[in-house]
């Protein structure tokens, strides 16, 4: 465990995500929740939790004893953390003993400016290596070798639940390897196996973010970047949500050949099903959705156009709470992740700032892991009265008209929101009136008083710094907690 290739782990996600699969998953599991326990106890925030959890943990952290049945026990005593206590404990109270691991550090993107860095050791970064291939096998059917397309909303900023070491030769490195003496270390074999991930395994492309101002230099730009798709010819093309709805529309009106392309995937999780159903019908292609994090990696991937997505369970576990426990399957909740491979920063319990469920049931793939459905942000996700309204309903609503391009709900007070939108920038016209109707019925649940929508029409909407749009802006005293 933790030594294995990711090539070899990825083999082995594949086996365990079957119902033949199912009991080897569950040992595995439980192994590697165990071990993560363990080595978190190196830590002063991981004792701080146990003690507010009323755990001893001096009987349990004398000798690394803890036994996968106790660490199951103790686990489920934990109360979810947010970005705001990891970070407010880095480095020193979040770290575990450096052995020379090999650790890099990476900073996240938040939406809101709520900047986490993630430290991760040379398994940990195999680990994700696998899920990123595991991830690509499950959407597309394909192993090694496809091409792919990325169109990151940052330059700056990796693909999301995507990992690699930075930009250089393969050759080079290896030379370096060899001139330093280092070609025998792990992380030498760790930064190689990025590299070649990057170039041989996925002959990745990564196209420079658009920049929607004007319809027509925003036409401008598409025509760039459908001449860039057209000379990778992707099999699968990755890119932010509202990307992928622009270069469908410009698809559909300049009638694009894009016969290679079978799969697309919205990068996060968040893409609401009308968004989804309109690039599935102007690109003629299927979707393909995956959820995962910078700190995470990729967590889980659906198999067909639904949403739901099968959650890697062998690397992590995924629980929905709401109101300090955990929710049914089948019921809204804040999504709650432990990363069993990072044994360097150990995230345990983490909220990670999504909202989603769990649904009920199996899938008729043949796998049999808990699928997972992302709704929206928290900070995105409203209260109305008793009832938790969505980014997911707010833009199923907005995108199911053809005449939207982008849109962006504003709250000005508890009841009286702003609605911008930007129409189609090829020329559909939206039926503003039906889609203001309908979201103020749909905010107006739960008993609360008569919601208001003032419209405004916009030629663009400005992106957030990190280059991601928000569905709604919300006053932080609306967000669910
Ligand atoms: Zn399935």
């Amino acid at each position: 465990m933790g030594k294995a290739s990711f090539l070899e782990q990825a083999r082995a996600l594949r086996r365990e995500s079957n119902i033949e699969g199912a009991s080897a998953r569950r040992l595995e599991r439980s192994k590697r929740l165990s071990a993560l326990l363990n080595r978190a106890m190196e830590t002063v925030f991981f004792r701080h939790r146990l003690e507010q959890a009323g755990v001893a943990y001096e009987a349990v952290s004398q000798g690394q004893t803890t036994g996968e049945a106790q660490a199951l026990e103790i686990f489920s005593k934990l109360t979810p953390i947010g970005k705001q206590e990891i970070r407010s404990r880095f480095p020193e109270g979040v770290l575990t003993q450096d052995t020379q691991d090999g650790r890099t550090y990476r900073s996240t993107s938040g939406t809101s400016g709520e900047r986490l860095t993630v430290v991760k050791n040379f398994s940990r970064r195999e680990a994700g290596r696998a899920s990123a291939l595991h991830v690509f096998e499950v959407a597309t059917g394909r192993s090694l070798g496809a091409s792919i397309t990325d169109i990151p909303p940052n330059v700056c900023n990796s693909v999301c639940g995507l990992d690699g070491p930075p930009e250089t030769s393969v050759l080079r490195h290896i030379r370096k390897g060899l001139r330093n003496g280092s070609w025998r270390s792990e992380k030498f074999q760790s930064d190689l196996n990025g590299l070649f991930e990057r170039r041989l395994m996925f002959k990745q492309d990564i196209l420079p973010p658009l920049d929607a101002r004007s319809a027509p230099d925003l036409s401008k730009q598409m025509e760039e970047t459908w001449g860039l798709i057209e000379n990778g010819r992707p099999y699968l093309l990755r890119a932010f949500p509202q990307y992928l709805l622009w270069l469908s529309e410009f698809k559909a009106q300049r009638s694009v050949e894009s016969h290679y392309l079978k799969h697309v995937m919205p990068y996060g999780g968040l893409a609401c099903d009308s968004l989804l159903s309109r690039v599935r019908r102007a690109l003629g292609v299927e979707t393909r959705n995956m959820y995962g994090t910078s700190e995470l990696g990729s967590v889980a991937v659906s198999c067909n156009d639904h949403r739901a997505m099968h959650i890697i369970e062998s690397f992590f576990e995924v629980e929905i709470f709401r109101d300090g426990s955990i929710v049914q399957d089948g019921q809204i909740g804040q999504v709650v992740i432990t990363d069993l491979t990072n044994s360097a920063m150990p995230l345990i319990r983490y909220k990670v700032g999504d909202i989603g469920r769990i649904l009920p049931g199996a899938c008729g793939c043949g796998r049999d892991t808990k699928r997972l459905e992302i709704l929206g942000r928290v900070q995105e996700t409203l209260v109305r009265g008793n009832r938790w309204v969505t980014a997911s309903e707010i833009g199923d609503i907005a995108y199911s008209d053809r005449g939207v391009s982008n849109f962006r709900l504003d709250q000005i007070s508890t009841n009286h929101f702003e609605l911008q939108i930007v129409p189609s920038f090829f020329g559909v016209s939206p039926d503003v009136d039906s889609i203001r109707s309908r979201m103020e019925d749909l905010l107006s649940v739960g008993g609360t008083e008569p919601t208001k929508i003032t419209l405004r029409i916009l030629p663009f909407i400005q992106p957030e710094p990190n280059g991601k749009y928000l569905t709604c802006r919300l006053r932080p005293s609306a967000w669910v907690q």
